[in-house]
């Protein structure tokens, strides 16, 4: 039986990262192990390419931080350009009580040294982004250094990077099962045998919850279906305008490559919380909210081929869980990020082979990531706005 230190499960861009950063601290007998055809099939080729440093909770602007840091750096140290551009977050609200909490969250960012982040009038988030239909608002926040990053390119750029170390990636490959005794797991099963394993990285994303019950441990990660409407190629609204989020209207859009991509609300299907079929009857919906936000979309045409529907993979408390396993000393976690799975990995990755290599995480205080943290009772409380 062929044993790698480190087998992963998941080769989205959050398994990619670990085994970047696992090779780059010198452990390159690493397999990452997908179930998809190709690299990026999960949620990572879904993700919409926000990235944020306005969260409501210390631990989710630290990650934030440290992901911007290594983002800057990523030309350099990974060798090609994630797509970081600043092109800002603006937070629209028409509630003072919502307006009073985006300021709270505000200040907690800019004593994390978010400077950049600041409280925005209805005239001043007009001048930011002209397109929206200001009646109603009370007021938002914006952060000019939040913005955009290439999901696909950070995913491209940690795969060919850990391969170049002497990584091993292999697709077609889903894990079935796990042999585990004695609180550590051996080997991890798929239909081309066993592999015996070091320590075993769980990084399959919304079926995260599936794989660590392979190894009997239960984790509260659950898959939810999100959708995005995009519309044909848009000339009314420039490339680089903040993504805006309407915080009441649960609406939000960007430009991407010259056309419009908009979201809103979460589209569970009861029936199977995996689907990712793309549901016809929400259109009309989101449509709706985008006319009257941002009446120029009125002349905007929706490519249906264009959308989709992905999962986030969400935890109760919104954050990731991070660290060894409860029970399982050598698998390893980084599941549960609910839809910031993208902008944070590259923290993520450093912060889980550092836990793996070196028995604690240095670059943050990750203990309120801690995946015990919901059997102590203690699920992280600050409020999210997106
Ligand atoms: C519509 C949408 C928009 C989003 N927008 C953003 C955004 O703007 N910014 C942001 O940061 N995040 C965003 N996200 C969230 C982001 O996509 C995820 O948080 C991120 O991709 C998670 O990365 P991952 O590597 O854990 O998961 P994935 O990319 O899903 O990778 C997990 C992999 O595990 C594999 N797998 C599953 N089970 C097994 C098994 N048994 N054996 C082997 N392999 C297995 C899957 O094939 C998959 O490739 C968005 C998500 C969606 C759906």
């Amino acid at each position: 039986m062929q044993t790698y230190d480190v087998v992963i499960v998941g080769g989205g861009v959050i398994g990619a990262s670990v085994a970047w950063h696992l090779a780059m601290g010198g452990c390159t007998r690493v397999l990452v192990l997908d179930a998809a055809p190709g690299p990026g099939m999960g949620s990572t080729g879904k993700a919409t390419g926000g990235f944020r440093v306005q969260f409501g909770s210390e631990p989710n602007v630290r990650l934030s931080l440290l992901a911007w840091e290594k983002l800057l750096r990523f030309p350099v140290e990974v060798g090609l350009d994630p797509g970081y551009r600043p092109c800002g977050y603006l937070f629209l609200t028409e509630r003072e009580e919502t307006l009073a909490g985006l300021l709270h969250a505000q200040a907690m960012q800019r004593r994390l040294g978010v400077l950049a982040a600041r409280p925005v009038t209805v005239d001043e988030a007009l001048q930011i982004n002209p397109a929206v239909a200001a009646e109603g608002l009370v007021g938002g926040v914006y952060c000019p250094t939040d913005g955009f990053a290439r999901p696909m390119e950070i995913l491209r750029g940690y795969t060919e990077g850990a391969r170049r170390m002497g990584v091993r990636f292999e697709y077609g490959a889903a894990v079935r099962g796990m042999a585990a005794r004695d609180g550590r797991v051996a080997a991890v099963r798929t239909d081309r045998g066993e592999v015996g394993a070091g320590a075993v990285v769980n990084a399959a994303g919304a079926w995260a919850g599936k794989v660590a019950a392979m190894a009997g441990v239960d984790i509260p990660v659950h898959p939810l279906r999100r959708q995005v409407a995009v519309t044909e190629p848009f000339a009314g609204l420039p490339e680089c305008m903040p993504l805006t989020i309407l915080v009441e209207a649960e609406f939000h859009l960007r430009v991407r490559d010259g056309r419009v991509v908009m979201l809103w609300s979460h589209q569970p299907n009861p029936a199977d919380p995996f689907d990712t079929t793309f549901d016809e009857a929400w259109l009309p919906q989101v449509t709706a909210r985008a006319h009257r936000w941002i009446p120029s979309l009125r002349d905007a045409r929706v490519d249906r081929a264009a959308c989709v529907a992905g999962l986030y993979e969400m935890s109760p408390d919104r954050h990731v869980l991070l660290g060894a396993a409860p029970g399982v000393e050598n698998l390893f976690l980084a599941n549960g990020s609910s839809g910031h799975g993208v902008m944070h990995s590259p923290a993520l990755g450093q912060l889980l082979s550092e836990i793996i290599l070196d028995g604690a995480a240095t670059s943050m205080d990750v203990h309120p990531l801690r995946p015990s943290r919901f059997a102590e009772g203690q699920p992280n409380a600050a409020p999210e706005f997106l």
